[in-house]
């Protein structure tokens, strides 16, 4: 789970992470109020959502007194930012954070990680700060700086003073920046997070080591022991689709594809996406129905796959193990007939109570175009989306 800039910046505040004095606004009036309970010379009018790529997009504006808060926030709630990270449709802005301005000396990087390589936590930092880490790891890997730390023990502080050190802050900041490292990292971990990324990380005209960015990333499966976290979550900033899936416990996610995906199982699901690639279509869900799914929860997953207008064709690819092929035909008729099919389904079905499954099937009068196997299948719906 994502959650906003100004949020990520409250969490590590708890921690000692040192961050610039902000609020969030929602209108531009609020924005004008935040400046001037601010009353810095300088306020920045930061765009929230959940990409990052504002300060390119014209999401981020240094504002020097009152009026212009007013021009900004005007000018940047309500539009929509295309950056690298929303994709070509982008993202409505639809609040702000008003900050105080920062007197930047140097922009630097730190994010904490999950390495699925090593199975710990990795801290990295670089002295190229304030660009995509992505083109840094790309062009110039040498000046990324890698810590591996130990579950056991934690972030230690010479591994903080290593990184410190080797991405040239400035040796009087050392100890600040080290203090800085060890709050993320405890964040980190007590906040059950995937990514906390610090970009920039700024040394200061008066000294200071801040946080001027802060994008923390939440790991779903922890959720349950921090209602304080689930709390700040935004379903504005998700895709509907997505949020209709986990009402009813269904692992959904959205992709750019044509073709719909209902299958049982994650692996069965991933290899699904795979073949359909390989027969030159795209997929336009990863979606696992589950063991134990109830026709009500197929017809919900059905509903949400025909939700979707970017699907030309669906590819029902159930293995029916625990679950069974006849559920998931109920479910597929019945969701039928609640919306209404008008786009080409193929069904390869395998497994427990198959014939009973595909009698179902056969008899709902639906356009069913039937597979084989799961290449017959793949083959047959890239054709027919073509
Ligand atoms: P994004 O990563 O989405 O572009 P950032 O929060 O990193 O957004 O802001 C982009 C740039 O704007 C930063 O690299 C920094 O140079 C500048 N900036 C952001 N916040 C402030 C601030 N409070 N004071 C001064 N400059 C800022
Ligand atoms: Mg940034």
């Amino acid at each position: 789970m994502n959650i906003h800039e100004y949020q990520g910046k409250e969490v590590l505040k708890q921690y000692g992470v040192v961050v610039p004095e902000g609020k969030v606004a929602f209108t531009v009036d609020e924005a004008v109020e935040a400046a001037e309970a601010l009353g810095t010379p300088v306020v920045v009018v930061k765009a929230q959502i959940h990409a990052g790529g504002r300060g390119k997009a014209g999401g981020v504006k240094v504002a020097k007194n009152l009026d212009e808060v007013r021009t900004y926030a005007s000018e940047i709630l309500g539009k929509v930012l295309v950056t690298h990270q929303t994709g070509p449709e982008g993202k409505e802005v639809k609040r702000l954070l008003i900050e105080q301005g920062c007197d930047i000396k140097k922009e630097y990087y730190v994010g904490v990680v999950v390495d699925r390589g090593t199975g710990t936590v990795v801290i990295m930092a670089s002295e190229e700060g304030g660009t995509e880490i992505e083109e840094v790891a790309a062009h110039s890997p040498e000046k990324i700086f890698k810590e591996v730390v130990d579950p056991a023990v934690g972030l230690q502080a010479f591994q903080a003073r290593r990184l410190a050190f080797n991405i040239n802050i400035p040796k009087e900041l050392v100890n600040k920046a080290v203090q800085f490292m060890t709050a993320l990292y405890t964040a980190f971990v007590e906040k059950d997070c995937s990514i906390a990324e610090i970009n920039p990380l700024v040394v200061t005209g008066d000294g200071q080591v801040m946080a001027l960015d802060a994008k923390l990333n939440f790991d779903s499966n922890a959720l349950y022991r921090h209602s304080d976290i689930v709390a700040l979550r935004d379903l504005e900033e998700e895709d509907v689709k997505e949020i209709e899936a986990s009402k009813f416990d269904l692992s959904y996610i959205a992709l750019d594809g044509n073709i719909g995906c209902m299958v049982n199982g994650a692996g069965l699901a991933m290899a699904t996406m795979d073949i359909i690639k390989y027969y030159g279509g795209d997929p336009a869900n990863f979606l696992d129905v589950g063991g134990g799914a109830t026709t009500e929860k197929v017809t919900e997953a059905f509903k949400i796959i025909l939700s979707d207008e970017k699907v030309k064709g669906i590819f029902v690819n159930i293995f029916g193990g625990i679950m069974r092929c006849d559920v998931i035909a109920n479910g597929v008729v019945e969701a039928a007939k609640q919306v209404g099919l008008d786009r080409p389904l193929v069904v390869r079905l395998e497994g427990t109570n198959v014939e009973i499954g595909k009698k179902i099937l056969n008899e709902s009068g639906l356009n069913i175009v039937s597979a084989d196997s799961m290449a017959d299948g793949a083959q047959k719906i890239v054709a027919l989306v073509k």
